[in-house]
């Protein structure tokens, strides 16, 4: 029997979508090749950080990331490959991290930002889920005076910027040592648990009648003039009337629609483990000039960093870890981590944190949701519900006016 929509790829953001198609009244299965436990909508930091928090590729990122290259503290490496497409990527990243980009981008990420904050709070509060949302800000710390400076001289709203002391940071994250500079509190931004969310969206969208397909891998699209008429999984073939790829990193089913889209996969670490309360951090937090993040959890602590080009390996490479070890090392006093689990996923990194969202320009019952880079968790819900837009009114790219701003179909 031919099915309304087909939502391949159980990340958050396919997740997400299901989740608004079923509230707009549309018959949703979720297809995943694994069970969706241990992807890269799993194992991130959980911040949702759309505030006042510069994008990847910001004025200036190619020298700092060059600098800290130079003194060995750098979480940024581009592997060699013979992949041309890599080093296109890698042209237009240069190309986009501009001034004027930059303003465009702070504003969209603030509108996406806050109707995700928006949406997250609703899932608490109506749908009655319980994934550890916290709106307590992010804490930028800073272990060089020339950048603490530079950004405190930007943060005179009182609404969205507290600037701490080494003293007051050393409150909200007990482990810092005296080399640390001070530390900006970004208010609006929050953090959640990605886990326990992508564990109690799934078991809400189970409830809602939303099927779940796991453990099958899409191996084919089937296309009919332009349409894509089939899809063609491990266990068997399905027809569908709309088909939603949200893959992530992976564009394997995007190339076989002729696509090649502008994205590459970014690999990165977590380290999840347990401390002592009393020198947990008080709130989610990013050292901004080593890229290394840490949120409190329920029970743990996670931390993140690191952003490798030019691999889809998955293995935990020991050398990263000690050299994420190293860094934080480098600030923090000795502390225990107990029943510590290492970890990698894959962002699927565009070269301007503009996201592939909408019909594909080929097939018309086709869409994507992808490119979210590093930003995946804090934009979730806004993409879902423009991704259920697009299907369920507006129809077309061109009409839908999330899809016209937020789109690489249309900023790339
Ligand atoms: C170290 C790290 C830290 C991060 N921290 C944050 C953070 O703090 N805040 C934030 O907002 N974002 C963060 N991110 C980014 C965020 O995790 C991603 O943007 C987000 O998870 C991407 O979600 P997705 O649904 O697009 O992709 P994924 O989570 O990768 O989901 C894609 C799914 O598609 C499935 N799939 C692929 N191909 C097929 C196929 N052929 N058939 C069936 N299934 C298929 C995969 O199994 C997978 O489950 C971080 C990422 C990393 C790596």
């Amino acid at each position: 029997m031919k099915k309304d929509v087909i939502v391949v790829g159980a990340g958050c953001i396919g997740l997400m979508s299901a989740y608004c198609l079923q509230k707009s009244g549309r018959s949703v299965t979720v297809i995943d090749k694994n069970d969706i436990t241990n992807g890269t909508s799993f194992g991130n930091a959980g911040l949702l950080s759309a505030f006042k928090k510069a994008p990847l590729s910001a004025p200036g990122a190619i020298p700092d990331t060059i600098k800290l290259m130079l003194k060995g503290e750098s979480p940024a490496s581009v592997h060699p490959t013979l992949d041309l497409h890599l080093y296109k990527w890698l042209l237009k990243f240069a190309a986009s991290s501009n001034q004027d980009r930059l303003k465009r981008t702070l504003a969209l990420f603030e509108r996406y930002g806050q109707i995700s904050l928006d949406m997250y709070e609703s899932m608490v509060k109506e749908d009655g889920m319980d994934f550890h949302f916290c709106k307590d800000g992010l804490l930028m710390i800073y272990t060089e005076q020339k950048t603490f400076d530079a950004k405190a001289a930007h943060c005179e709203d009182p609404q969205a910027y507290e600037i701490l002391s080494k003293e007051r940071t050393k409150e909200y994250m007990p482990i810092l040592n005296d080399k640390v500079i001070g530390s900006i509190l970004l208010k609006e931004n929050g953090h959640i648990d990605s886990g326990e969310f992508m564990l109690e969206l799934k078991k809400y969208l189970q409830e809602k009648g939303v099927e779940f397909l796991l453990n099958e891998e899409v191996n084919k699209l089937e296309f009919q003039g332009s349409k894509v008429s089939k899809i063609h999984t491990s266990k068997g073939s399905y027809e569908a009337e709309t088909f939603v790829l949200s893959t992530g990193a992976d564009d394997t089913l995007a190339k076989q629609a002729k696509n090649k889209f502008m994205m590459t996969p970014a690999k990165g670490y977590s380290i999840t483990f347990k401390m002592d309360d009393a020198l947990k951090p008080k709130t989610s937090s990013l050292f901004a000039d080593l890229f290394i993040a840490m949120t409190p959890r329920r029970n743990t602590v996670r931390m993140t960093s690191k952003l490798e080009l030019g691999t889809t390996n998955p293995d935990v490479v020991r050398k990263q870890i000690d050299s994420i070890h190293k860094n934080l090392g480098m600030y923090t006093n000795a502390f225990e981590m107990r029943e510590q689990i290492e970890w990698t996923g894959f962002r699927p990194l565009t070269p301007n944190d503009i996201p592939i969202l909408g019909f594909d320009e080929n097939y018309n019952n086709l869409v994507h949701a992808t490119g979210l880079g590093w930003l995946g968790i804090t934009f979730a819900p806004a993409i879902g519900k423009i991704i259920s837009d697009v299907i369920t009114i507006d129809k077309r790219n061109e009409t839908n006016v999330d899809v016209l701003l937020f789109s690489a179909f249309f900023q790339g």
